[in-house]
């Protein structure tokens, strides 16, 4: 695939790498220009979790992903320290399609409202071994919920 927008290609670089297992990151940068955007990925902990907690921890890094806190501080410090903020947090979906799944929406909400209503969230469909397409997903307002972003610019 080939894109314009800097940074996407590092994005599928990193799920490449990461399958089967889910890739996660973020991208921090000053919204609404993209020449200043940084891709810093994180640590998928989601085995880590199972095996600490199966019952609440179900998922394993194939269908789930939990990104490193210590990665989330390290990359809120960076971008603190460059006036920049995070603009996307990306994920990867090994051998499925690219859409913002139930637990997507709960990882994304904190008592049914957004945690970051700015957010663009990024989902990549890879299969096998190689990265399809993605789709970009945004908190709608008015309608109380995520939806598509046909043609976001981040
Ligand atoms: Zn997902």
């Amino acid at each position: 695939m080939i894109h314009t927008q800097p940074g996407l290609n590092e994005i599928f670089a990193h799920a490449e790498e990461a399958y089967p297992e889910e890739a996660c990151g973020v991208v921090i940068g000053k919204p609404g220009d993209p020449s200043t955007n940084i891709i810093r990925r994180c640590a998928n902990l989601a085995n880590q979790y199972q095996q600490d907690d199966p019952i609440r921890y179900p998922r394993d890094a194939r269908t789930a992903y939990i990104m490193d806190p210590k990665d989330l501080l390290r990359i809120q410090s960076e971008a603190d320290a460059k006036g920049l903020e995070f603009v996307v947090i990306y994920h990867s979906h090994p051998d499925h399609e690219a859409y913002f799944s139930e637990t997507d929406r709960d990882l994304a909400l904190f008592d049914g409202e957004p945690l970051w209503p700015q957010m663009h969230y990024l989902v990549v469909s890879v299969k096998n071994g190689k990265v399809l397409y993605f789709k970009a997903f945004r908190w709608d307002a008015i309608k109380k919920e995520f939806a598509e972003e046909p043609s976001a610019v981040f």
